[in-house]
């Protein structure tokens, strides 16, 4: 894997511990932690440990540990209903420059009374 990190990159630091974080899970290649304007109850965020702006910047060697990260925190938190959302670019909505993939369970109607 590679170690290029960026000093002004927010995921960068939460990497390092700079910036504190929620962590899920934490692999060779891929770390995860709980967004922090979560979108709903368990919103997740999955990452590379190095600096990468974008999907076309990801080995492909590392796509599929994205992938099952992603799975394994949907399967931990026993969510039926969810999306999975990465954003590349401003014009799409990305606003942190390091890839992440988001993980955003969708609640259903009777997971929101009470
Ligand atoms: P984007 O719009 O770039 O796809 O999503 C960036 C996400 O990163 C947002 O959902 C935002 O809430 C989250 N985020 C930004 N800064 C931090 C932070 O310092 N800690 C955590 N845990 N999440 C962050
Ligand atoms: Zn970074």
């Amino acid at each position: 894997a590679s170690h290029n990190t960026d000093a002004n990159c927010i995921f960068c630091k939460i990497i390092k511990g700079d910036i504190p974080s929620f962590k899920l899970i934490e692999t060779d290649a891929v770390y995860s932690f709980l967004d922090i304007g979560p979108l709903s109850k368990g919103h997740a965020l999955v990452i590379p440990k190095y600096h990468a702006p974008k999907l076309h910047d990801v080995p492909d060697e590392h796509l599929g540990e994205i992938l099952a990260t992603l799975k394994k925190i949907a399967v931990a938190q026993g969510v039926e209903n969810y999306n999975i959302l990465q954003n590349n670019g401003k014009i799409a909505h990305q606003v942190v420059d390091h890839v992440h993939f988001h993980m955003i369970p969708k609640p259903s109607d009777t997971d929101k009374e009470g």
